[in-house]
């Protein structure tokens, strides 16, 4: 792997959003590979936000591949995944289900296990005709607050979805809210979602090229910090106190 001069060699969209708000948390995580802490379960809950997440991707992969029934929490978007299986079965899209995407540096589709992969990606769900696309992926957590995040990512996810299926016209990125009952939808034309290239391109250079990963402490970021002492570790001396 031909390294752009940091420790880092590959990065994911989480690298980035987690490197937007504290480069020394991606520094302790991805290079010193510190320790977690154990998931905590919040006063009032039966699991861990985190675990209940892994659960109800887990549970809407096996309703669209097994004929498993459709838990509680996917409920309120059955008529959403009762469509989703109805197009599989009927074998006329490009379906895939919980599917891993890498890029090399150079943005060419590779392996997920390659020593070139530069970028990583995961779909929860992707159909395709010939030249379009819709892209879901589904989220647990709360879009309040994460408008600007989720944007970011569907720009990026779009952008990958363009460059590995170059006769792709439109990509229709769909973020499901399960617990709203919310789709946030967002069309983009090839024209217009590879006008990204260039920002994401200077987003992973400057990550794998990052050697200082000065931590930026601030209530916000600190207090979720699996390396600050709210919730933590407590190995960060830089922590916001
Ligand atoms: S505790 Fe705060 S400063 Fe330290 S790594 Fe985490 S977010 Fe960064």
């Amino acid at each position: 792997m031909d390294r752009l001069n940091g420790p880092l060699d590959s990065w994911s969209y989480s690298t980035f959003s987690n490197f937007q708000k504290c480069p020394r948390r991606v520094y302790l995580d991805k290079v010193l590979k510190e320790p977690k802490p154990e998931l905590i379960v919040p006063e009032g809950k039966t699991e861990h936000p985190l675990d209940r997440g892994i659960r109800v991707h887990d549970a809407a992969e096996a309703f669209l591949k097994e004929d498993c029934e459709l838990i509680g929490e996917l409920q309120s978007f059955v008529l959403q995944f009762e469509m989703l299986k109805y197009l599989k079965e009927r074998g006329e899209h490009q379906f895939v289900i919980e599917d891993k995407w890498a890029f090399t540096k150079d943005w060419i589709p590779c392996g997920w296990s390659s020593e070139d992969a530069f970028l990583r990606l995961k779909m929860d769900c992707f159909l395709k005709t010939e030249i379009e696309a819709i892209l879901i992926d589904y989220k647990t957590g709360h879009k309040h607050g994460n408008e600007i995040s989720h944007m970011t990512q569907a720009q990026l996810y779009q952008l990958c979805a363009l460059l590995r299926f170059p006769e792709l016209q439109h990509v229709q990125v769909e973020f499901w809210y399960l617990d709203q009952k919310e789709i946030m939808s967002i069309p983009f034309t090839r024209e217009f979602g590879m006008r990204f290239l260039g920002k994401f391109d200077e987003v992973g250079k400057r990550i794998t090229s990052e050697i200082h990963f000065n931590p930026k402490p601030s209530a916000n970021a600190c207090r979720f910090c699996p390396f600050g002492h709210q919730v933590g570790t407590d190995v960060c001396a830089s922590a916001y106190k």
